[in-house]
């Protein structure tokens, strides 16, 4: 009889551990359920894997700060290197699920092990909740990555509503609907207990783990730092705040808020990333005073190259004007963040 895949799933909260009036779907405590009685809710699930689990965190994971991604990072990277966990599966809210994906995309180590990361849309008291359903799929998904050779990577995976996508083409479209993930971009099916897979994700300028040691490196001068703590990683990565453009921007209302000058800066422009004209002489002073800025777009979908609807081009400011490419703002504020840290390293 082949061996049970051996699961470590580390908990952080969210809907998927929601607790409300019975029946309802709104109106509930984020994390309120441990991940023990989720898991004891599926018909069979010990028949499907052995599972061990990591409480890490109770919140909505709006509340996120950088402390618990670093958290969430280290406990992941544990897991993975424990010889008796074969994957690891994280629960999560799904208002940042795309922020913490694509940060343990771009920090974790690129290793044989698959990382899945689901949730639900319904909390557990919910007459429709989604959470068990995919809970389980999320096992079923884990144990085709196991069986999978050559071993399917990047290895950050997202399943939600029987998608599965990639780290970083992941992003919460809808903010009511079991399937708030959907775009046309998953990149495999999970149909019954099997993955029909469809391609594999897209990285571009992004590959996975291109930060891993980076950060490593970050955590320890860190940790060496006066009165640093292990457990208090606020402030390490650079500062970067988002913006989003709309009609009619007041410019002196968006200066103020930016001072002090932030190391980098991202812009959910409109359309093809395109900043009003009215912030443009602020674009201009920030630039000049060495403050990194990204372009990214407010519609969900088509990316935003540096040629386009702008008068900066790569040469303009040394290079600090940025475009995201396909990636979300949130998840270009990420991307910023790591690329100033290491540059700061590689100083
Ligand atoms: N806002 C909470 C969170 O992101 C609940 C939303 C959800 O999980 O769907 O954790």
């Amino acid at each position: 009889m082949p061996r049970k895949t051996r699961i470590t799933l580390i908990s952080t909260g969210g809907t998927i551990a929601g607790l409300g009036q019975v029946g309802h779907s709104t109106g509930y405590t984020a994390g309120a359920v441990d991940a023990q009685t989720l898991l004891d809710a599926i018909p069979g699930v010990h028949g499907l894997a052995s599972l061990r689990i990591v409480p890490l965190f109770s919140i909505g994971s709006q509340d996120f700060t950088e402390t618990h991604s670093m958290l969430l990072r280290q406990a992941v990277m544990d897991a993975l290197n424990d010889r008796q966990t074969d994957a690891v599966l994280v629960t999560h809210g799904t208002d940042t699920l795309e922020e913490t994906a694509f940060f343990l995309h771009l920090t974790v180590p690129v290793q044989s092990k698959p990382v899945l990361l689901t949730a639900a849309m319904r909390p557990a008291s919910a007459a429709s909740a989604d959470g068990s359903g995919n809970l389980r799929d999320a096992l079923h998904a884990l144990r085709s990555l196991c069986a999978s050779r050559p071993v399917k990577t990047p290895n950050i995976w997202v399943l939600m509503a029987n998608r599965l996508y990639g780290a970083i083409e992941t992003s919460k479209r809808n903010a009511l609907a079991p399937d708030a993930f959907h775009n046309q971009r998953h990149c495999a099916f999970l149909l019954d207990e099997h993955l029909e897979w469809i391609s594999a994700p897209v990285e571009g300028a992004w590959p996975a783990g291109r930060f891993a040691s980076v950060l490593d490196k970050a955590m320890v001068n860190w940790a060496s730092g006066k009165g640093a703590s292990q457990d208090d990683f606020d402030g390490l990565l650079p500062e970067v705040p988002v913006f989003v453009c709309h009609q009619d921007i007041n410019p002196k209302r968006v200066a103020a808020m930016l001072k002090p000058v932030p190391r980098g800066w991202v812009i959910a422009g409109v359309g093809h990333g395109a900043v009003p004209a009215m912030l443009h002489p602020l674009v201009n002073k920030l630039l000049q005073q060495g403050c990194w800025i990204m372009r990214a777009s407010r519609t969900p979908e088509g990316p935003v190259f540096v040629s386009g609807e702008n008068p900066w081009n790569q040469s303009s400011f040394e290079g600090r004007m940025l475009a995201s490419g396909r990636l979300t703002p949130w998840q270009s504020r990420i991307a910023l963040q790591l690329s100033l840290l290491e540059s700061d390293i590689a100083a």
